[in-house]
């Protein structure tokens, strides 16, 4: 009686300082934190030893909402050399889990100690914990005699022998006075002759067995059934000592990860460009979230047209099979799930086994199955969800089937949100700035925004010492193309050379400008004066190919003329004066018969 009393008040004044002292120090910051954003958990912590705790190597990320768990259980055996992208914030949460896994060890080992000097004649006292299943726990601390006997890499099962009956439901908790049958305890490397044993289950909530607590004694009946009930009590407190710090460090993380969605937040406002936006949504998603593959659906953006069906392309990918899918092209009609997702703007998650017949293309039927993938997850990326369809898709594919938690899924989708409203005011800024300075019609440059282009394009060559060919065109008897066929079909010829024109010239690097009704200039960045004049000629013979149906037996053809100037570094005037010689040398073009190309000389 009097000996559990004792054990009592020890087991309370241990349990006390270890919570204030080694635990609480470090729950107090993050108790307060909203709950929720804290289930990933590491591939990795970082190894060494704190006390005597066997050196957890690896963990793996936590699968669901088990609060019973300790950050051992997500210790694995599972080889992350296979993963694609396990992000670099998760180091963070690694050292996050190691420190809870060694304050909790700390506190354990110091109730141990404590214990180990009130129970006169115990020899060794252990706390077993499980590794990782239910069915399986090893040595998490220990306080014993001599140290060096206790094997701490020993696995515990149903199977071993005495200790091996705590996993029985009915055994509540193993009480021997007298070991001398030789019951081998699988902890000792070298067996001392035990004699008494108290060893009682660590339960969680839901009673599911966790570990155990053990002390042994070289005396024979060393331990009475108060001992025991004691121990029971102390074991029930020690869960709570792993429940309290577990939950801790989940929030702790969780608001780690809450403030990476802020400052993404602070970038995505800081940008009006939607290329940058999607660097923002790549960047996050690799530091944050693991993937094997991983890419970003964007839909073009929407033309005049409401009954044209809207189309997109994947603006970006990363990891397994990637290149494949770069840059291509989708639109409604492809039954992809990433497709789906986007057009539909819901999230999207699969499953697969490893049967082909379950395979789901992520685009369209052409791509390359990968059967490896076990995991599809897909977040549209919208204003609001409500919206018909998103303008965005972040679609994630796992080797691993329940990668991704229930946990990450709403944290991609507080993103998502964030994302969501800073991608579309960017794509309003940037269609906006783009009505302003492109032509309506053909989506060239127009006459206002040309001068600058030319002007900024002067300045970088100038710098690098390279020429810019100006070209000045004019449609042949454009007049008459009006007066016979109508003015919608004049308008038609003049976007179809338009089209004609950027598909000639270097996309994103020439300048093509639409400078009056059937007049355009092209600026050729970085040429030669051959160069220069070869160009020239292959838009005059491009243009002499189109055909266009007018409903007559023969199609309608038209040709263009084409005056050139080449622009050289020693070349110190206005640009616009560039043109307008280009325009002289055009006017000689016309004058020598139309469909053809003169360059500029002085004698002009
Ligand atoms: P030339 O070979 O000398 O260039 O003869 P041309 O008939 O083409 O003469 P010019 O270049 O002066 O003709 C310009 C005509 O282009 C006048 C105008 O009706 C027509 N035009 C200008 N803008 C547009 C437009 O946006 N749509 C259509 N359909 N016609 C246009
Ligand atoms: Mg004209
Ligand atoms: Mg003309």
């Amino acid at each position: 009686m009097l000996m559990s009393n004792i054990l009592f008040v020890v087991a309370g004044l241990l349990l006390g300082v270890a919570f204030q002292g080694g635990m609480f120090f470090f729950l107090i910051p993050v108790a307060g934190v909203a709950v929720a954003l804290g289930y990933m958990n590491l591939p990795r912590i970082p190894g060494g030893k704190t006390s005597a705790i066997p050196v957890v190597t690896r963990a793996m990320r936590a699968t669901g909402l088990a609060p019973a768990v300790t950050p051992d259980l997500r210790n694995s055996v599972k080889d992350d050399s296979t993963e694609y992208n396990e992000p670099n914030s998760t180091l963070k949460v690694n050292q996050v889990w190691a420190r809870a896994n060694a304050d909790v060890n700390k506190a354990m080992t110091d109730l141990l100690q404590g214990l180990k000097r009130v129970i006169p004649n115990a020899n060794s006292l252990l706390i077993f914990s499980n590794l990782g299943s239910f069915k399986e726990w090893g040595i998490r601390v220990y306080s014993a005699e001599s140290s060096s006997q206790i094997a701490t890499d020993v696995k515990i099962t149903e199977t071993s022998g005495l200790l091996g009956q705590l996993f029985n439901m009915d055994v509540e908790r193993l009480l021997e006075g007298d070991l001398s049958g030789g019951k081998a305890l699988l902890y000792y490397i070298d067996n001392p002759s035990i004699k008494s044993l108290v060893a009682v289950p660590i339960l969680d909530q839901n009673k599911n067995r966790m570990g155990a607590l053990v002390v042994d004694s070289l005396y024979p009946n060393a331990f009475s059934q108060s001992t025991a009930q004691a121990m029971t009590n102390i074991a029930s407190t020690l869960y709570v000592l792993y429940y309290k710090s577990f939950v801790s460090a989940k929030n702790y993380i969780g608001q780690h990860q809450f403030s990476i969605l802020y400052s993404y937040q602070h970038k995505f406002f800081q940008t009006m460009s939607v290329k940058d936006i999607y660097r923002q949504i790549f960047d996050y998603v690799k530091q944050n979230i693991p993937f094997d593959r991983m890419m970003l659906l964007a839909l073009d953006r929407a033309e005049d047209d409401p009954h044209k069906e809207r189309e997109g392309r994947v603006v970006c990918c990363d990891g397994i099979d990637s290149e494949q899918f770069a840059n291509k092209k989708f639109s409604l009609s492809d039954k992809g799930l990433a497709v789906l997702a986007l057009f539909q703007n819901r999230p999207v998650e699969r499953f697969f086994s490893s049967s082909s017949s379950q395979y789901v293309p992520r685009i369209d039927n052409h791509e390359t199955r990968n059967m490896d993938f076990r995991q599809l997850f897909v977040m549209p990326v919208a204003t609001d969800n409500n919206a018909g369809q998103a303008e965005l898709a972040i679609c994630l594919e796992s080797r691993t089937s329940g990668r991704y938690t229930e946990h990450e899924m709403q944290l991609l989708k507080a993103f998502a949100g964030v994302a969501g409203f800073a991608y579309a005011r960017a794509s309003q800024y940037e269609t906006k700035k783009d009505q302003a300075t492109r032509d309506g019609m053909t989506g060239l440059l127009n006459k206002r925004s040309m001068p600058e282009a030319l002007r900024t394009e002067k300045i970088r060559a100038d710098r690098r010492k390279y020429n810019i060919g100006v070209l000045m065109m004019d449609i042949d008897h454009f007049k008459s193309v009006n007066d016979t066929y109508g003015h919608e079909v004049g308008d038609i010829v003049i976007i179809e050379i338009a089209k004609t024109l950027l598909r000639e010239v270097r996309k994103d690097i020439d300048i093509v400008a639409r400078y009056g009704g059937e007049e355009m200039v092209v600026g050729l960045v970085d040429t030669t004066p051959e160069g220069m004049i070869e160009t020239a000629e292959r838009i005059r013979k491009a243009v002499l190919q189109l055909e266009f149906d007018v409903h007559k037996p023969d199609p309608l053809r038209v040709s263009i003329s084409i005056g050139a100037f080449l622009v050289t570094p020693d070349y110190k005037d206005n640009m616009m004066k560039a043109v307008s010689l280009a325009d002289q040398a055009l006017y000689k073009a016309k004058e020598g018969g139309r469909n053809q190309v003169i360059q500029y000389t002085e004698s002009v």
